[in-house]
């Protein structure tokens, strides 16, 4: 049997579309560029309404000693420079809003190097950074600044290909059509880190992918496909050190400090594209799926794309949806209204009903089943944070390491007594960061 980690849940997987070829969007007549696609503060613009833009021009720029670049995903006029809906964020955000003039211009900034073999670490990373790469598994902290950070300390780059929430397959995809991209990645990665070997690391209801990637591997001999078991949250960084190694996560420890480095199958191929053609993260391939949808499938969609376009492409709505998330049905952000757009962290969009939205119409009760500590993959005690939480009692749960939590929802998930633990855990966590 494949490896895995302690506790988890076997989640019905919806992996409808694990068939469905990638489909380039055509560019929308508007895009709205989000200014805060890393984890960290937003960027200010550098462009203002009237100016003209092309694609992969930079739009803005902050003074924070780690940020990362985002560009234009059309050539056109820029608009206007407002608030707009963000799922990932309790306010409205700033945005660049362009009129597409369907020229598709590219700008010259970022352009080829003439020999991809001969550029050194130190290249590699300035145009990652340049190309405003952000872990696109949903952490979206800036690739450049992890790389640094990883060089002379991790001996091992782990690439996450687990993909292990449901409904989501734009990683599954990636792999099958674009294994060039993928590996070349790898290969930026490694050289740029200086790291010995590559584990890659897939969910074995994708062995189609895992075979196919071992057909590719030509002359890399330090490269290794593996196979976990299917198990929801093994895409966790924690539960893939586990499976890999049965070393235990453990508190505060950085994975570098034990020798990895961790990157997502997506950053990987859009790092190739950064360093072999000069292209900044502009696109990504998104999965947009869920019973309400026409017809699902897999996008590749300009960064900004408004989600009613995306919604259009896909045949539309069957009916009205109870839920809109962007991202997995487990760690994904339910969306406000359908005014939102495509980021950098955008992995999916999933369109549910009430007979997929498992809704609780009872009162929320804990019977003390312990259910949640049995199945909670960082071996924490949900219910107590839940109850320290809900007493606001911020400060002992920390006491009961809430900062492990990588708010997995498999606690909720399980809970028979329809305990939102998880949204008691942001909360708590919150308030902790707001302290601090
Ligand atoms: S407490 Fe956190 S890590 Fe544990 S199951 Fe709940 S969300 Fe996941
Ligand atoms: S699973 Fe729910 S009901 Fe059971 S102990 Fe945890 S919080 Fe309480």
């Amino acid at each position: 049997m494949n490896p895995s980690f302690k506790g988890g849940i076997h989640i019905n997987e919806h992996k409808d579309t694990a068939g469905c070829a990638i489909e380039r969007m055509p560019a929308p007549s508007v895009v709205k560029i989000s200014l805060a696609q890393h984890s960290g503060a937003p960027l200010r613009a550098t462009v203002k309404a009237g100016d003209h833009v092309n694609i992969g021009q930079p739009i803005a720029e902050s003074d924070a000693s780690i940020w990362c670049p985002v560009h234009a995903s059309v050539s056109g006029t820029v608009k206007a420079v407002e608030r707009i809906a963000d799922a990932g964020r309790a306010a409205p955000v700033e945005a660049v809003v362009i009129e597409n003039d369907f020229l598709d211009t590219l700008d010259p900034s970022l352009t080829p190097p003439p020999s991809v073999d001969e550029l050194t670490g130190e290249q590699i990373v300035e145009r990652v950074r340049a190309a405003g790469i952000v872990g696109m598994g949903g952490a979206v902290f800036p690739s450049y600044a992890k790389i640094k950070n990883s060089t002379g300390k991790a001996k091992t780059l782990l690439v996450n290909a687990a993909e292990c929430e449901p409904y989501i397959t734009a990683d599954h995809r990636l792999m099958l059509e674009r294994p060039e991209e993928f590996l070349g990645g790898i290969d930026l990665l490694m050289r740029a880190m200086g790291v010995d070997n590559t584990i890659i690391a897939i969910e074995d209801n994708k062995k189609d992918a895992a075979a196919l990637l071992r057909e590719h591997m030509g002359e890399r001999k330090n490269v290794e496909v593996r196979l976990l078991k299917t198990k929801y949250p093994q895409g966790e960084k924690s539960q893939i050190i586990y499976a890999l190694t049965r070393r235990e996560p453990t508190h505060g420890v950085r994975l570098a400090d034990i020798g990895f480095v961790i990157f997502n199958a997506g950053t990987c191929a859009a790092i190739y594209r950064a360093c072999t053609r000069g292209e900044a993260l502009t696109e990504r391939i998104v999965t947009v799926s869920g019973d309400c949808i026409g017809t699902p499938k897999n996008v590749l969609a300009r960064i900004g794309t408004p989600i009613k376009e995306v919604i259009e492409f896909c045949g539309g709505l069957r009916e009205t949806p109870k839920k809109v998330i962007n991202g997995g049905p487990m760690m994904g952000a339910a969306q406000w209204n359908m005014e939102g757009v495509i980021t950098k962290a955008t992995s999916a969009l999933l369109f549910l009903s009430d007979r997929e939205e498992h809704r609780n119409a009872l009162p929320p009760t804990c019977i003390r089943c312990g259910r949640c500590v049995a199945h909670c993959p960082m071996h924490l005690m949900p219910n107590y944070l839940a109850k320290l939480a809900q007493a606001k009692k911020y400060a002992e749960c920390e006491d009961y390491h809430i900062g492990d939590c990588m708010e997995c929802g498999t606690c909720s998930y399980v809970c028979p007594g329809h305990m939102e633990i998880i949204q008691y855990i942001r909360v708590a966590k919150g308030a902790l960061r707001a302290r601090r």
